[in-house]
């Protein structure tokens, strides 16, 4: 597999980064650290005669305790024990992103908007060719829902369920200039597998922007994947919250993996507050959100385990929740 030519734009503030983004309209995908944009290219999937490389734009550089840069690297957040200690939900994320390799070139940014996936899409163009192409790259039906004229494709990423659950927020930046908003509202719950997030054509992650409120509580973060060692999540369930003994103080509960987009709990999770979490509730509760989310049949693991193990996660995640209020 090889990469076809295309035009390197290498802007060198956020200013340039949205002109070219003007100029070259819709013809452009950004560049941050490639891995998981080049690997497409050279599968040709949606290919763009443009890359907007983000590597020397000096303000999505770098992290601390509040803010996460576009560019940050995740090998960077992995090994600074202060950030992962307080928020143990992303250091448990950023540890479990595809291999040490992967994660001292992938970027917090690129992390985010990673690509959804479907074994449908996630093929060289030969292999896509002989069956037929896909609404996702080239062609116009589904192939693992026919009937429905929309991309189910998998949301696929590890930090966004673990940095909604701390109440992140993202800030963008684009033609209209800049806005931030909570995390778990840059997705487009109504959308799919192509079409995302609410990001307006041209806008840009800028950076993460962590709150204080949410330094130091309890969090984790639960992956299903095929290899340990390697694989995008099948599932991914992060929480994080205050318990007293058994009764909630605060709790928020995000699911990446199980849908095109990753989506937080928080009418279920509100129900929560101020209640004991009896072994009772919680299966309880569990079993809701199990209820909630669709996985269809186009990741490895059956979209039936991949339902039914969301349950056991979300209890898991809790239980440690809870367990670590008690010690
Ligand atoms: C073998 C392998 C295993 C992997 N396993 C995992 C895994 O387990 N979990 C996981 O989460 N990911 C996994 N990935 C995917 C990927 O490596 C990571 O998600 C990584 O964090 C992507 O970051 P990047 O900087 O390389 O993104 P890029 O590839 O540069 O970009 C990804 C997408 O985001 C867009 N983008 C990047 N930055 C911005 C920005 N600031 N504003 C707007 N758009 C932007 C790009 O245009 C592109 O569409 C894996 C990849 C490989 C090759
Ligand atoms: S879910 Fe359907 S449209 Fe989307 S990538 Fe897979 S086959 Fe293509």
């Amino acid at each position: 597999m090889h990469l076809d030519p295309f035009e390197l734009h290498r802007p060198a503030s956020v200013d340039d980064v949205v002109r070219l983004s003007r100029d070259l309209a819709g013809g452009f995908d950004y560049l941050a650290g490639g891995t998981d944009l080049l690997p497409n290219y050279k599968m040709h999937l949606n290919l763009k005669p443009h890359l907007v490389a983000l590597e020397d734009v000096a303000e999505l550089q770098g992290h601390t305790l509040a803010r996460l840069g576009a560019m940050a690297r995740l090998a960077d957040l992995e090994t600074d024990g202060a950030l992962t200690a307080a928020y143990p939900s992303l250091g448990e994320a950023v540890r479990e992103v595809a291999t040490p390799l992967v994660r001292a070139s992938g970027t917090v940014g690129g992390n985010l908007l990673v690509e959804t996936r479907c074994f449908f899409f996630n093929q060289s163009y030969f292999w896509r060719a002989s069956l037929g192409f896909c609404l996702k790259a080239d062609g116009d039906r589904c192939h693992v829902v026919p009937q429905k004229e929309k991309c189910y494709a998998t949301f696929s990423g590890d930090l966004a369920p673990a940095l909604m659950v701390v109440d992140a927020e993202v800030e963008v930046a684009g033609p209209d200039g800049r806005r931030r908003m909570p995390l778990h509202e840059l997705y487009d719950l109504g959308g799919d597998g192509i079409r995302r997030t609410h990001l307006a054509p041209g806008e840009l992650v800028v950076a993460v922007h962590l709150p204080e409120a949410s330094r130091g509580r309890p969090g984790t973060y639960l992956k299903l994947r095929v290899r340990p060692s390697y694989d995008f999540p099948e599932l991914g369930v992060a929480a994080s919250g205050v318990f007293e003994g058994r009764r909630v103080r605060s709790l928020r509960l995000a699911v990446g993996g199980a849908d095109p987009y990753p989506r937080r709990f928080d009418a279920l999770t509100d129900s929560l507050v101020d209640t004991e979490l009896t072994d009772e509730r919680l299966q309880e509760f569990s079993a809701r959100v199990e209820r909630a989310v669709r996985p269809v049949h186009n990741t490895f693991l059956l979209p039936d385990y991949r339902r039914r193990m969301v349950s056991v996660y979300v209890r898991r995640a809790l239980t440690r929740l809870r367990e670590s209020a008690a010690s």
